[in-house]
């Protein structure tokens, strides 16, 4: 009886346990436990899958074949080799003053942003150019938030950062589109983007959302604009995996103080899958 019951509610809080790169549903999710009172939020062992065995997850349900059988998964390796995108190139519209709750997506910290139910046009915007020749057309998405993943997810040349902070950006009708994702690894100097943040919510107040207001360009100024980056086109790196979605990953790091990067590794686990093979990722095409 209590198998059943804790299936049940394993089963219940699935459609919550992608926070990754759904912050937009984690959002949601939070404010029906805001209003409920009722603990939505997921916690690691209550998941059906772990990072640490993310080789085995297109066996756990039909729902994550996409894990085992894609091929456009993601992370996968980048190196020099692959050269850099000479396509692709993002503009950026992110205001400076944006408004939003910082949190702990039970893996490290994270931001969502402040929208109404159902709309993202509003939000901070990222265009770029997909397809190329003939077919190549301006696509915008907007961003939902960001969260870190520590270590990081991709390898550069073999070399793994600290950590990688993920800005994740969905279409108009909030599905997950693009992510940019920025390799962090610590320096002498603080960074700027993390020095405006409030103090880091520990991973025992997963519940815990803290209002805040912050100028996302700055990550971005911290890393040249993202003038030279790999793209792809990849997958979420969580279950169920779902594909099309495209990856910028910049090639400069954002350096943080040692400090920033002590507090960023307390409140964060273990969350990175197992890099894939490169199959049909059209890497900087
Ligand atoms: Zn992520």
């Amino acid at each position: 009886m209590y198998y059943t019951t804790a299936l049940l509610l394993a089963n219940a809080l699935y459609a919550y346990a992608c926070p990754q790169h759904s912050n937009h549903k984690v959002s949601g999710a939070l404010n029906k436990r805001q209003q409920t009172g009722e603990e939505f939020y997921v916690r690691p062992d209550d998941q059906q899958w772990a990072y640490d065995a993310s080789y085995d997850w297109g066996s756990i349900d039909p729902a994550y074949e996409l894990c085992q059988t894609g091929s456009q998964q993601s992370p996968i390796p980048l190196t020099l080799n692959q050269g850099l995108a000479l396509t692709h190139r993002p503009t950026f519209d992110y205001a400076e003053n944006i408004t939003g709750n910082f949190y702990n997506w039970n893996y490290g910290a994270a931001f969502t942003l402040d929208h109404p139910e159902g709309e993202y046009t509003g939000l901070p915007a990222f265009t770029f150019e997909e397809g190329y020749g003939d077919s190549g057309r301006n696509e915008t998405v907007y961003m939902t938030g960001w969260h870190i993943h520590s270590p990081a997810d991709h390898t550069i040349n073999g070399d793994r950062s600290r950590s990688e902070l993920h800005y994740v950006h969905v279409d108009e009708e909030g599905h997950e589109r693009v992510v940019l994702a920025i390799l962090l690894d610590p320096s002498n100097d603080a960074s700027p983007f993390f020095s405006q943040l409030p103090d880091m919510v520990s991973f025992n107040e997963t519940g815990t959302q803290v209002p805040a207001a912050m100028n996302l360009r700055l990550a971005l100024e911290e890393v040249g604009d993202l003038s030279e980056f790999w793209t792809y086109k990849g997958s979420l790196t969580s279950p169920p995996c779902h594909e099309g979605v495209r990856w910028f990953v910049g090639r400069q790091r954002l350096y943080t103080s040692r400090t920033q990067m002590k507090q960023i590794l307390a409140v964060s686990r273990f969350a990175a899958r197992e890099e894939q093979q490169v199959w049909e990722h059209e890497i900087n095409v």
